[in-house]
């Protein structure tokens, strides 16, 4: 199983090994083949309208396949990738593959659904990254808006000034825009009107203490609601129980993204949910 796999994975990449150097250069040596020979792939989450229960979205989350290790999760390489500046070209695959894969099964007459990319902070330093991205959508046919950067919150407030520009060039593109694990660094309001954003992502780690923690109730709903006065959209990730979705749904949280309704999964498993999906929109037509 993936998850015991990703268990055994963790022990083979202590901590302590990060701080080995010989370590870490076998690390990067290793990241280096495993790009050059088709080891990474893509799994995808679903983001669901909470509204009407659909699948809106899905988010790429990269793993690196190991062939002597199994399923590596990306809190083990991501790091290092960015350390040794493996990250431009790992990036600039995910956003092709996310691209491609999207456009492919657009192309099967399935229901289309955006997917959202996680941009990592090096990346985003990059200036060109408007210029890739936009390459990358005339090469692979996808449509603007069927495309989206996800952004942590501390990659933005790093250099907002400059966040602001870059931004815009992506967002003139026609591509949405999500400030992901929103809450945990501090955004200041006056910036996040400035922004160009479309979606705020609000952290797993408000989220999974809904029903436990009254302050991250507090925070939740807080962001709800600046997100409808921003005129924002507001997706919740690592949502695992009924009781967190009622309370996301009770203050028109607009969407929601988590265990409960779907773990990350392999691309072929995609297909049949949304298809499941065009079954549901018809049975509510006939309603
Ligand atoms: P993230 O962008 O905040 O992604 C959400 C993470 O939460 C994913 O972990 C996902 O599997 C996990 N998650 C989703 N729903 C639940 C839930 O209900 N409960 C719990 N406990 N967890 C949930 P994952 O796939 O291990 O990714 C971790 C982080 O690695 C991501 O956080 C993102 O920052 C980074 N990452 C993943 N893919 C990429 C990539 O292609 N490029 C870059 N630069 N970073 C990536
Ligand atoms: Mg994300
Ligand atoms: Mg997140
Ligand atoms: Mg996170």
């Amino acid at each position: 199983r993936a998850k015991d796999m990703g268990r055994n994975t963790f022990q083979l990449f202590q901590p302590e090994m990060n701080t080995s150097v010989g370590a870490r250069l076998s690390l990067e040596r290793r990241l280096r083949r495993a790009l050059r020979d088709g080891e990474f792939l893509l799994h995808y989450q679903p983001q669901v309208d909470i509204g009407t229960g659909r699948i809106v979205g899905m988010e790429a989350l990269v793993r690196w396949h190991d062939p002597e290790v199994g399923l590596v999760p990306p809190s083990a390489f991501i790091p290092v990738a960015e350390e040794s500046g493996l990250i431009g070209p790992l990036s600039e695959w995910v956003l092709r593959e996310a691209c491609r894969q999207n456009k492919a099964w657009q192309d099967e007459g399935l229901p289309p659904a955006r997917v959202s990319v996680n941009l990592s902070a090096r990346q985003f330093q990059q200036r060109d990254i408007a210029k890739l991205v936009m390459s990358i959508l005339e090469e692979t046919g996808l449509e603007p808006r069927y495309l989206e950067l996800e952004l942590t919150e501390s990659t933005i407030m790093r250099n907002a000034e400059e966040a602001v520009i870059m931004l815009n060039e992506l967002h003139a593109l026609g591509i949405g825009l999500a400030i992901d694990d929103f809450g945990t660094g501090y955004s200041s309001l006056s910036y996040l009107k400035r922004f160009p954003v479309d979606r705020l992502k609000i952290d797993r780690s408000f989220v999974s203490d809904i029903g436990d923690s009254s302050d991250d109730e507090t925070i939740t709903s807080a962001i709800i609601a600046l997100a409808h006065s921003l005129d924002l959209q507001v997706i919740a990730e690592g949502v695992e129980t009924a009781a967190q979705l009622d309370f996301l749904k009770a203050r028109a949280c607009h969407e929601m993204q988590g265990y409960y309704f779907a773990r990350p999964m392999p691309q072929d498993a995609i297909p049949q949910l949304l298809e499941r999906d065009r079954g549901r929109k018809t049975e509510h037509a006939d309603a």
